[in-house]
């Protein structure tokens, strides 16, 4: 198979999409769906697997390009791993990111059941041939008692990974980037498409 030159990443998310055209070597030409014009799928997956999958398949065949797709979200152990696999949706229903995490925050309190948390990353690589190869990555951590941080995007306030005492949004953009769970997932699926990246 041939060397990747150009590749579409298949989110509308700025910031999924900024971080996955970060993590990929910069020789490779990155394409956005929206500059094709090309809408989102339906997620109607149960998992982040099948999402990402869904996701690679569809920008894939729309585009006729090799296509990175990433399902992604925050799962809080004491609310039964929710918002999980409806991160977005949690957002679009509440009014906003703002809405959801105080919604959660909430939630927290009154359980009373500790924050430990963890995001999810399931990164899809779809091939027009045919092949895709998908990996997970996990950041487990904390959420936080408040809001913090103006960096980053969606619960990125909220979410404090194991060993650190600051939020994603508190990091600087480079250092959330080098941890979290896109770059885990990102770093799994590099070791079996490094022939195709050099
Ligand atoms: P989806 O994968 O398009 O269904 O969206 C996943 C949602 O999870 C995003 O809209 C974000 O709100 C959230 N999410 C995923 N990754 C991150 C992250 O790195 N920081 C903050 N929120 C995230």
């Amino acid at each position: 198979m041939k060397k990747i030159k150009k590749i579409l990443i298949g989110t509308h998310n700025t910031g999924k999409f900024r971080e996955i055209s970060d993590l990929l070597p910069s020789k490779i030409e990155k394409i956005s769906p929206l500059k094709l014009k090309i809408k989102s799928p339906v997620e109607y997956g149960k998992t982040f697997k099948e999402n990402s999958e869904i996701k690679a398949n569809f920008f894939c065949k729309k585009s006729n390009l090799i296509t990175i797709s990433d399902d992604s979200g925050l799962e809080v152990e004491s609310l039964n791993k929710k918002p999980g696999i409806f991160s977005a949706r949690w957002a679009k229903n509440y009014g906003s990111f703002d809405k959801a995490m105080s919604k959660i925050l909430k939630k927290i309190k009154k359980k009373d059941k500790g924050s430990r948390a963890q995001f999810v990353c399931s990164l899809s690589i779809k091939w027009p041939s045919g092949k895709i190869i998908t990996e997970i990555g996990i950041i487990k951590g904390n959420i936080s008692s408040n809001k913090r941080g103006k960096n980053g995007f969606g619960y990125d306030p909220i979410f404090i990974p194991k060993g650190y005492d600051k939020t994603f949004a508190e990091m600087k953009y480079k250092e959330k980037l080098l941890l979290d769970h896109r770059f885990i997932a990102y770093k799994k699926l590099e070791k079996k498409i490094k022939t195709f990246l050099k």
